[in-house]
């Protein structure tokens, strides 16, 4: 990897009172905006457990067009409500360019899904922007083509880049995703970019998400982002993978 060289040049910058590349951090928060009671309360329960930002998807991508493909503005609206009322900074999925001067206008943080890792337009528009981007693994990506996809951000002059393992297709469908923790240690080695764990898409179950996260902190994860939901059994989307609230304060709690 060697003509990848901002990967390398990685500096730290702050979240809100996070320090990104220093402290570690948890994002949480539903698979979905679905409605404006349903986030505030999950946000303000959130916050209490002790997370450190919120994520909710506005614009969601999904597996066929006629499932829920998320509240767009409106959801975009109701984060930064939750946002006003909690004070936690959030985290929201940009799938299009051109989304990107509507998405801006409401988050803190980028986030770049799976599916588009590879769309490498929507990652040159993202360099030039000056909000952190969270660049997930696409679930088919090398390590090679995932630091390049970071280096396409970065080069453009964001150097606010987080990467985040989110597990890779593999032949078992035991779970969902195949967890690739010996990423932290790689991408450590190979950058000096932040990486963090989701370990709710990484194994589609909700009773492994805590031994992921506990898997993810061992190897020095600079954090994780997790689905978790107030009432998880009535999450709109990825109810299987979303823990609840009490769940979320023990993975907090793993790191006191
Ligand atoms: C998500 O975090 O909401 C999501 C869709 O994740 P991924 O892109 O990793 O599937
Ligand atoms: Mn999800």
């Amino acid at each position: 990897m060697e003509e990848l060289k901002l990967i390398k040049e990685f500096e730290n910058f702050f979240i809100g009172n996070i320090e990104v590349g220093k402290d570690f951090f948890i994002i949480a928060g539903p698979c979905a905006v679905e409605s404006e009671e349903s986030l505030l309360e999950t946000a303000k329960k959130v916050k209490e457990a002790g997370a450190n930002m919120l994520r909710g998807g506005a614009f969601k991508p999904r597996t066929t067009p006629y499932s829920f493909q998320g509240l767009e503005e409106e959801g975009l609206k109701i984060l930064s409500k939750a946002r006003e009322e909690t004070g936690l900074p959030i985290v929201t999925e940009v799938m299009s360019k051109q989304d990107i001067p509507l998405i801006r206008k409401y988050t803190n943080v980028f986030q770049v899904g799976t599916r588009n890792m590879y769309n490498y337009s929507m990652l040159k528009a993202l360099g030039k922007e000056k909000k952190p981007v969270l660049l997930k693994r696409a679930f088919t990506a090398t390590m090679e083509e995932w630091l390049g996809s970071a280096e396409y951000i970065m080069k453009e002059g964001n150097k606010k880049v987080i990467l985040c393992e989110r597990g890779v297709r593999s032949f078992d469908n035991y779970t969902r995703n195949l967890l690739d923790l010996m990423a932290i240690p790689i991408i450590k080695k190979e950058t000096n970019l932040p990486i963090i764990v989701d370990p709710s898409h990484g194994t589609g179950r909700k009773d492994l998400v805590f031994p992921a996260s506990k898997a993810a902190l061992a190897l020095e994860s600079d954090g994780l982002i997790i689905e978790a939901h107030h009432k998880p059994d009535e999450a709109l989307t990825d109810k299987k993978q979303t823990i609840s609230i009490e769940e979320l304060k023990k993975i907090v709690n793993l790191k006191k």
